[in-house]
């Protein structure tokens, strides 16, 4: 029996492009179309579509037209019934698309939940609560702590998008893990534009130590990570928490940028290299163990070359465990705009692999240190080579593997002791010891 008589959709099909953040925005709203009776398949099968979209940078953008340009001629075909198209790229460019993409029934703003459910629903009678689905493999899960971001980095485009920073309530997100772990969450990240800001827009006072505690208590949970911090005004008390309690990750990713003052000063990070280092040496201080994960930024229009040897060194000197980095996007709107895009894309392109060569280089000598030890490891899936997991030094599609054999039978979410004993750049390769 098809879930709308007005609409007839009953098959949904959501596609979820760009961050975790916006993974989770996808989870919740189609949470909330499965509690109204819509059932869930793939495109080719659906009657209806949903383009949960991201408009971060130019690559990411073009990425997205072209998915909605496909799907749009799905539904001008009559394949599909409706194409909603929602998320970060529509909110930013409602007008662009809307006159330019036909066939696409609706372009709609972040966070249009309800306004989804309305038009897949049609008719009135509908339920607003829904448990979020999950579309991670159970055994890991997103948190989004909050919307926005308060931050004024020259170069973002979020802010345009996600606009102000807005706390979720703590008690409204520790009924949320503690949903997922009574799901079978055994590994719960902390996302946010800017997670450290956290409690700063409810009570000026950040409260990110608090909430991390509280979500330590949650037994069911064995691994809690903390990503997207932000260097200025880094809130240390949640080093102590960190350091207290185990099921809190000895890993901290923080986007740092550059390292050159005059870069950092034109980005509008707020924060000096000096102090950038010493808060490096603090962490490293209170959680002596921790993995810090950063990403960069190559080719802002003001980075000379010695500007970008300045950031070389500073990732030789700083040894961090993971390392992304950016080119330069020039995104209209922001506040580095009226600098143009002076670097050329082959320079900028030069410099990332340059950066991404030396962070091979440390990454395979802190692998190879890693030989003979023995980790702990959640297992997270299996291939024609054998198991495959992470230690608590890596997040979730973004760090590294480990690969290890096995004659038993290991589930995504079981831990297992892994003893190292080959490396490469990114990957390790172990044996399981006997638990
Ligand atoms: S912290 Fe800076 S880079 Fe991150 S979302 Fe906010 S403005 Fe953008």
């Amino acid at each position: 029996m098809s879930k709308s008589t007005k609409t007839n959709i009953n098959k949904i099909s959501v596609i979820t492009l760009g961050c975790a953040k916006n993974l989770v925005d996808s989870e919740r709203f189609s949470g909330l179309l499965q509690a109204n009776g819509f059932e869930f398949t793939d495109a080719n099968n659906a009657d209806a579509m949903v383009i949960n979209t991201c408009g971060f940078i130019k690559s990411a953008k073009e990425e997205n037209v072209q998915v909605i340009l496909e799907a749009a001629e799905q539904r001008r075909k009559g394949k599909l019934k409706k194409l909603i198209v929602t998320g970060c790229l529509s909110e930013r460019y409602n007008k662009e698309l809307s006159s330019q993409i036909p066939n696409v029934d609706f372009f709609l703003g972040i966070n249009s939940d309800k306004k989804i459910l309305k038009i897949l629903s049609g008719d009135q009678k509908y339920t607003l609560t829904g448990e979020r689905m999950l579309f991670t493999p159970k055994h890991y899960a997103y948190l989004k702590i909050s919307e926005g971001c308060n931050q004024k980095c020259s170069f973002c485009a979020i802010p345009l998008m996600r606009g102000k920073h807005i706390t979720e309530p703590e008690d409204k997100l520790v009924k949320e893990a503690r949903g997922l772990a009574e799901r079978g969450t055994k590994e719960l990240v902390l996302i946010a534009q800017d997670s450290t800001y956290y409690g700063k827009d409810v009570s000026k006072k950040q409260s990110l130590a608090v909430l991390l505690s509280k979500l330590s208590e949650i037994e069911q949970l064995e691994w809690i990570r903390l990503m997207y911090a932000y260097p200025r005004q880094f809130p240390l008390d949640i080093l102590d928490v960190i350091a207290e309690h185990p099921k809190l990750c000895n890993y901290i990713d923080m986007p740092l940028q550059h390292a050159s003052d005059s870069v950092l000063r034109s980005m509008k990070r707020g924060i000096k290299i000096r102090k950038i280092e010493s808060l490096l040496d603090t962490i490293r201080e209170k959680i002596p163990n921790v993995t810090l994960r950063s990403t960069f930024i190559v080719g802002y229009p003001n980075e000379t070359d010695a500007d970008f040897r300045l950031l070389m060194d500073f990732i030789e000197r700083q040894q961090l465990d993971r390392v992304g980095v950016f080119t330069y996007s020039h995104e209209e709107g922001t506040s580095a705009y009226p600098l143009g895009d002076p670097i050329p894309e082959k320079i900028k392109e030069e410099r990332r692999a340059e950066l991404m060569l030396l962070q091979q280089q440390i990454s395979l000598k802190k692998n190879k240190n890693k030989i003979g030890n023995t980790l702990k490891v959640m297992v997270d899936g299996s291939n024609e080579n054998g198991y495959f997991g992470r230690s608590e030094q890596d997040a979730p599609d973004v760090d590294n593997l480990i690969y290890f054999n096995s004659e038993h039978e290991h589930k995504p979410g079981d831990f297992v002791k892994v003893t190292i004993t080959n490396a490469e750049e990114y990957d390790l390769f172990g044996t399981l010891m006997a638990n």
